[in-house]
């Protein structure tokens, strides 16, 4: 996944650092597993909502700081979310394209057609 340079920014500060840490702490396993009934070591921290995919700074800065928008998950799960992530952000972006030609075809051609 392309890490634009916001995130990059705001994953090297203390503050990330610290959360991280307490996160881990918090869940030492990882919070998937536990779901499928297995025991591992949570190592890395997740984003649910992936950073990257907000636009204005603000935002961002929320996502990787909001407690409730992480789960601590070990290596496997993490590569797995980031997976389901890419197919469904795939799909999102096939749906948001056609919403955007439906409106513009709409306001070019069809309001021309009222005048
Ligand atoms: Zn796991």
């Amino acid at each position: 996944m392309a890490k634009d340079k916001d995130y990059r920014q705001m994953i090297h500060t203390a503050r990330w650092a610290a959360l991280r840490r307490s996160v881990l702490s918090a869940h030492p396993l990882c919070e998937r597993c536990l779901e499928q009934d297995r025991t591992e070591a949570a190592t890395e921290v997740h984003h649910i909502c992936p950073v990257e995919d907000a636009v204005a700074y603000a935002d961002k800065r929320r996502r990787m700081f909001d407690p409730s928008n992480l789960r601590a998950l070990c290596h496997n799960c993490h590569v797995e979310a980031h997976k389901a992530l890419g197919r469904a952000g795939k799909a999102a972006a096939i749906r948001r394209n056609e919403e955007q030609t439906r409106q513009v075809i709409e306001r070019f051609f069809g309001k021309r057609a009222e005048t």
